[in-house]
């Protein structure tokens, strides 16, 4: 195969994903006056924020003056089960307020009364009311922001161009390569810095809330060039997703229904959310109907269980079908209808209402909806640094859904959209610190490029006859039967076999035609970060021997004191994962003593 000249670029910063945390990055890195790039492998402006629907976690105090960071930073450590890296969790509590009123700046119209501040709303594990939102489509005006911003400030844009391998030189990064989805052509980025921002890997089971781009690339690029990986072994199961028809099976119904008034009920019409609330919880959610209606109303008594964190809702809904008690398509029923109007359910849930009407046929405003669990957000992902983002290898910056550390076990609603906007700003920002203070040239080497391009043309040459889309359905299969939301050791080392299985197969897939839009040869190339991705979440839920949050052993039902203290962390050695489980860094006293349980 003769060798091509590749489509060249030069920067200082390369930033891979264009969603809320990348466009963030890119702003900021672009600000403080380094040559800046921004990458993304869908249109400019889809990516899995602008899905985002319910809102961005900021304790403003706008509906309860009593909120503030130290509550919040309170409320995210218990929701990650104290898992949370503390820093991160601090910062994340204490920036988020300026950063949506920089949001607000910068002209994202929020939903706010006609004379008041912006509005927040109440969702799942956050003590009071503090989602700033735009209806439910507060991804959309949150991307449509950053992306103008981003657009004013003159910032290179690659969109449709997916990177697939990070180039180093000794040790540090020194650029990316990839291709263009349209024509197939190479493409090869100089650079002295890379933020990752790439989203997570949910496209690795079957029932997902997730699109086509969540493949895990960023995670498998990371680990490819000796990045640790951290807390792989959390995924989040979202307790509300459609599953009928099975066409639409996993679309996400937004946590705003419940945070609105819908609450969760069996075949038996039972609100059985009532007998799930776990000790740890007890202190604030109300225990009775009567005691949760009154909140609904007067939001000043203890909270309805039907918000508590989406680890304890999606086990309880698992729980519910199992015993019998679910739908005919293993479901239960989410009700609205009974409570609100149907004015205030069209005004506050647009997107809802039109997502039944239109792909179930179910008006929300006088039936329940049916939903069930759907796998929705990585905790785990690249292991970063809690101020600077940067990752273990220099160079290296990860932000957003492919960062580990703020979410812990399991990730608040409402916490990723402010994450992105905390930890991007960050990213950039450090990642340009880096740029400026680098002293030498990097150089790219050229027969590691050559490499790369013959391993991803492979698929055109190859002599075997693997279909690619069959590999993806068998591993979706894989991970949705066993490495779902309950685990047992068996069924996890049997996963293992099978992925290893799947990684021999995709060495023999072949694929027709030619390199111009070819989503077969797509798919094959995203193998290789879906294949990745999967076999550290599943090493790294073999593990750990304990259930907490995202991860729930049927093996080992509770928690484990020994793994409170520890996450586990995965990184590449000669080309296989090995693991660790390495102590979590130790928390002030100052910020243990805002953990203590107050009613
Ligand atoms: C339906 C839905 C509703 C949600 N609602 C909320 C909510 O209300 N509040 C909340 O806090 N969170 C919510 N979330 C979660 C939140 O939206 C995501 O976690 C968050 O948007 C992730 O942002 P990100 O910037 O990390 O990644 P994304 O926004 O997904 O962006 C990833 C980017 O990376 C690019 N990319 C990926 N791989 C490559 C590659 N190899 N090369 C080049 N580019 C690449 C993609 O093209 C894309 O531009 C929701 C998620 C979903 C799916």
């Amino acid at each position: 195969m003769a060798e091509e000249k590749y489509e060249t670029h030069e920067y200082d910063v390369i930033v891979i994903g264009a969603g809320g945390a990348g466009l963030r990055a890119a702003v900021e890195a672009s600000a403080q006056g380094v040559k800046t790039a921004l990458v993304c492998k869908s249109l400019l402006g889809k990516a899995h924020t602008v899905m985002a629907e319910g809102g961005i976690a900021a304790a403003m105090g706008n509906v309860y003056p009593e909120d503030n960071w130290k509550v919040h930073f309170r409320d995210t450590m218990r929701g990650g089960k104290l898992l949370s890296n503390w820093r991160m969790a601090q910062i994340h509590a204490q920036e988020s307020p300026d950063r949506v009123l920089e949001l607000e700046e910068w002209g994202a119209l929020f939903d706010r009364p006609k004379d008041g501040l912006i509005l927040q709303r109440d969702f799942g594990g956050h003590r009071y009311a503090r989602l700033a939102h735009v209806g439910d489509r507060t991804g959309l005006e949150m991307i449509r922001t950053l992306q103008q911003h981003a657009v004013h400030k003159g910032i290179d844009v690659y969109m449709e161009c997916n990177l697939q391998r990070l180039l180093t030189d000794a040790g540090k990064i020194s650029g990316a390569f990839g291709y263009w989805r349209e024509s197939g052509k190479f493409i090869l980025f100089k650079c002295k810095a890379v933020v990752l921002a790439t989203g997570g890997g949910g496209k690795a089971w079957k029932v997902t809330s997730n699109s086509w781009e969540y493949t895990g690339d960023g995670v498998t690029m990371a680990a490819d060039v000796g990045a640790d990986l951290m807390d792989m072994e959390f995924m989040q199961f979202h307790p509300t997703g459609m599953v009928w028809p099975p066409s639409v099976r996993g679309i996400l119904v937004t946590e705003g229904v419940r945070g609105d008034g819908g609450t969760l009920k069996n075949t038996k019409g039972e609100r059985f959310m009532f007998n799930y609330i776990p000790e740890f919880f007890k202190v604030e959610t109300a225990e009775t109907e009567k005691e949760a209606d009154a909140w609904y109303e007067d939001k000043k008594n203890r909270r309805t269980p039907d918000l508590l964190p989406r680890d304890e809702v999606a086990r309880a809904i698992n729980s519910e079908v199992k015993a019998g008690r679910g739908t005919e398509h293993g479901g239960v029923f989410l009700d609205i209808a009974s409570r609100r109007s149907a004015d205030y359910i069209q005004r506050r849930l647009p997107s809802m209402y039109h997502q039944f009407k239109e792909l179930a046929d179910v008006d929300i405003t006088k039936e329940a909806m049916e939903v069930g669990p759907t796998c929705h957000y990585a905790m785990g992902g690249v292991r970063v640094d809690a101020d600077t983002t940067a990752a273990t290898v220099p160079g290296l910056f990860a932000a957003g859904e492919v960062a580990a550390g703020l979410h812990g076990a399991n990730r608040l609603g409402g916490n990723s959209l402010s994450d992105l906007l905390v930890f991007g700003r960050r990213a950039g920002l450090y990642a340009a610190e880096y740029c400026k203070a680098l002293k030498g040239a990097l150089a790219v080497n050229t027969d590691q490029v050559n490499a790369f391009a013959r391993e991803m043309l492979a698929p055109f040459e190859s002599k075997g006859s693997e279909n690619p889309y069959t590999i993806h359905a068998d591993l979706q299969e894989c991970m949705q039967d066993l490495v779902g939301i309950i685990r047992v050791e068996s069924e996890l080392k049997k996963a293992l076999e099978i992925i290893q299985q799947l990684k021999q197969r995709t060495r023999n897939v072949k694929i027709e035609g030619n390199r111009q839009y070819n989503p077969g040869w797509h798919l094959a190339l995203d193998l290789h970060s879906l294949l990745g991705f999967s076999e550290a979440a599943t090493l790294a839920a073999i593990e750990r021997k304990e259930s907490r949050g995202g991860h729930t052993r049927d093996d080992y039902p509770n928690t484990d004191a020994k793994f409170a203290k520890v996450n586990v962390v995965v990184r590449k050695k000669n080309g296989e994962f090995a693991l660790s489980q390495e102590p979590l860094p130790e928390m002030p006293d100052e910020l243990k003593a805002l953990l203590e349980e107050k009613k």
